[in-house]
């Protein structure tokens, strides 16, 4: 089996390659290239690997990903590159909307011409349910959009289009409609990743505070291995589909801070410095996953809850921190 995964250098993208692997696939992975330092550090468990094969270029090129696909013509293909940060997506619309609307149903249609038989994922997300009206039992995939930021704009066009190809062409196209999901592999710039590597950074000497916008959100946080865990197993159904993932729990920013600094023995008080550069201009008030259909149709569940990840996060970070 060849699979494709987009976004490898990312946290999803490593962690599924690794996966991939270790099931016997040939994977390979696509990532940008960088004028100086590559930052690849989340490839270390996959480069060197025989069956895996790095290659460089963007998802918005037709050019590069129709060399990819008749290149490769693979069993599976993993969509998971995207302007993936949704406070940035404020700042840049439109790049975020090229490549995580328009490159999605660019490659849709590649594989339509040139590979019919690939099964292809694409990393839709809770964020285009919006969040203002969240059921209590959680937002399913029968919930309606309601997108609030251009990030999520985006997302939901994608998502229509997975919907699209599979109706219009019968392409086996699944979206992954994923919760929030971190790892010691989160960006720095995310908000459990904010906490676990702030505080530690607070706890090692190296910072007063942690500056941070509005922490009243809440979120439904689960690991990212799991997540990826349910990526793969919705392409090996013999039918496509749309299927939420998550824990089921949500937990407010605030709590998870407060947890974090718990572990660090710090006080909340003193190490939250509340920052207006981080507020953005509509936000997602509180989002709580159902995934019923994915632990029936799936066979899948979460493995790892909110603490037990942060927890794992916050004592990588301060071992990375301690040289
Ligand atoms: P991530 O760590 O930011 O990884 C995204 C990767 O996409 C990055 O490595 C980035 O490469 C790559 N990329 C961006 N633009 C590209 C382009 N034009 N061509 C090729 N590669 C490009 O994000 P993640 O957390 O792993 O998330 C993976 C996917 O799941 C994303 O689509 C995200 O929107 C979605 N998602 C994530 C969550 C979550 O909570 N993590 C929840 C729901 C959905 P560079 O390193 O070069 O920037």
């Amino acid at each position: 089996m060849l699979a494709v995964i987009t976004g490898v250098a990312g946290q999803d993208g490593s962690y599924l390659a690794e996966m991939l692997l270790d099931r016997g696939y040939q994977v390979v992975g696509v990532t940008r290239r960088k004028a100086v330092d590559p930052g690849r550090e989340n490839l270390a468990g996959v480069l060197g690997r025989e069956a895996f094969t790095l290659v460089e270029g963007d998802v918005a090129d037709s050019t590069f990903v129709g060399r990819l696909l008749t290149d490769r013509r693979p069993h599976e293909y993993y969509n998971l590159a995207a302007q993936s940060h949704v406070g940035h997506s404020f700042a840049e619309p439109l790049t975020t909307f090229a490549v995580n609307a328009q490159a999605v149903l660019l490659q849709l249609e590649l594989i339509r011409q040139i590979s019919p038989f690939t099964r292809f994922y694409q990393a839709s997300t809770s964020e285009m349910f919006g969040g203002i009206d969240c059921p209590a039992e959680g937002y399913d995939e029968g919930s309606p959009f309601h997108p609030r930021s251009p990030y999520a704009v985006a997302k939901v066009a994608a998502y229509h289009a997975v919907v699209n190809y599979r109706e219009a062409y019968d392409l086996h196209a699944s979206n992954g409609i994923l919760f929030n999901h971190s790892s010691p592999r989160r960006g720095l710039d995310f908000a459990t990743r904010k906490i676990s590597r702030g505080i530690a950074s607070v706890k090692r000497g190296l910072a007063d505070a942690v500056h941070m916008g509005d922490l009243t959100a809440s979120r439904d946080e689960g690991s990212s291995p799991d997540y990826m865990r349910a990526a793969w197993k919705m392409l090996q159904q013999d039918e496509p589909g749309d299927y939420v993932v998550a824990t089921g729990v949500t937990t407010t920013i605030e709590e998870m801070f407060r947890y974090v600094c718990t572990l660090a023995d710090l006080d909340f008080e003193k190490t939250y410095r509340p920052d207006e550069r981080f507020l953005r201009p509509s936000d997602v008030p509180r989002l709580v996953g159902n995934a019923t259909r994915a632990r029936d149709r799936l066979d899948w569940q979460p493995e790892c809850d909110w603490r037990t990840l942060l927890c794992s996060m916050y004592e990588n970070d301060l071992a990375e921190l301690a040289g």
